[in-house]
């Protein structure tokens, strides 16, 4: 069947799409305003040039787009048959021409984008699995994709900043990465609060005296994603004396010199 517009008719699941095609649209024009020979210039995650963080934006389409056809059609299609094919597929496509990863980027983004479109609403909730091998509903794909193009927008290094992504998806990074770190245990003496608005905490709430790192969400969120701490701060302090939201500036005296790196995410 071939649709003109989304069959999926659920508001939260429109608003969902709408926010990961923006994030595929931010992530174009940041591709766009590359020149050819930008491509061979570093990212912002190590060992990765623009090549390779462009070849894996563009897989990663592709992959999801082979949970969708799952999803459509019951046949087990996984993202990537393996973790090593999946590091592979990246190393190849970051040899690919300029023009070929731009067009890898368009053209997969634009089959995802038709598998999204064109998929029946009861098939949304049929389970797929994800690279990380967690049974979830079809409709995980859309957050899957939207955390991908945003962040790795920012990775091109080419002037995006977690300050141009949306605040919803901001927020939802943030609380899906501390939920990470607390299934792991890794967040133990580790509190974490979003200063302004939208006022969050996370992190360890039971230590009495932990270390807390308070900034506003982009700048929280970007260090929680292991991307800088610009515009991070933390002390070490008693739990209980922060707890209104935004409250006023630490005690100079309790606020460490280095941000301490935010425990690994994925
Ligand atoms: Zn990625």
């Amino acid at each position: 069947m071939v649709a003109r517009s989304d069959l999926t008719r659920d508001p939260q699941l429109l608003e969902a799409l709408l926010q990961a095609r923006r994030g595929s649209a931010f992530f174009a024009r940041k591709l766009n305003e590359l020149t050819d020979a930008d491509f061979d210039g570093a990212s912002l995650l190590p060992g990765w040039t623009r090549r390779h963080v462009t070849a894996h934006i563009g897989y990663n389409a592709r992959a999801i787009a082979r949970l969708i056809e799952w999803a459509a059609t019951g046949v087990e299609t996984p993202m990537y048959p393996s973790p090593e094919a999946r590091d592979h597929e990246i190393e190849f496509g970051a040899t690919l021409s300029p023009i070929a990863l731009r067009n890898l980027f368009g053209h997969s983004a634009v089959h995802l984008n038709v598998e999204w479109r064109d998929l029946p609403a009861d098939a949304w909730q049929h389970k797929v699995k994800t690279a990380q091998g967690r049974t979830v509903p079809a409709e995980e794909t859309v957050w899957m994709r939207t955390r991908e193009v945003w962040i790795h927008a920012v990775d091109l290094d080419n002037g995006a900043t977690f300050a141009d992504i949306p605040e919803p998806v901001l927020a939802r990074l943030l609380t899906d990465i501390t939920a990470a770190w607390h299934t792991r245990g890794t967040d133990t003496g580790l509190l974490i609060k979003t200063t302004g608005q939208p006022a969050m905490t996370f992190g360890d709430t039971s230590t009495e005296t932990p270390v807390i790192i308070t900034g506003p969400l982009a700048a929280i969120t970007r260090w929680a994603a292991g991307r800088g701490t610009n515009g991070v701060r933390a002390e070490r302090g008693a739990a209980a004396g922060v707890t209104a939201a935004g409250a006023a500036a630490p005690t100079s005296d309790a606020v460490l010199t280095e941000v301490p790196a935010a425990p690994k995410w994925i």
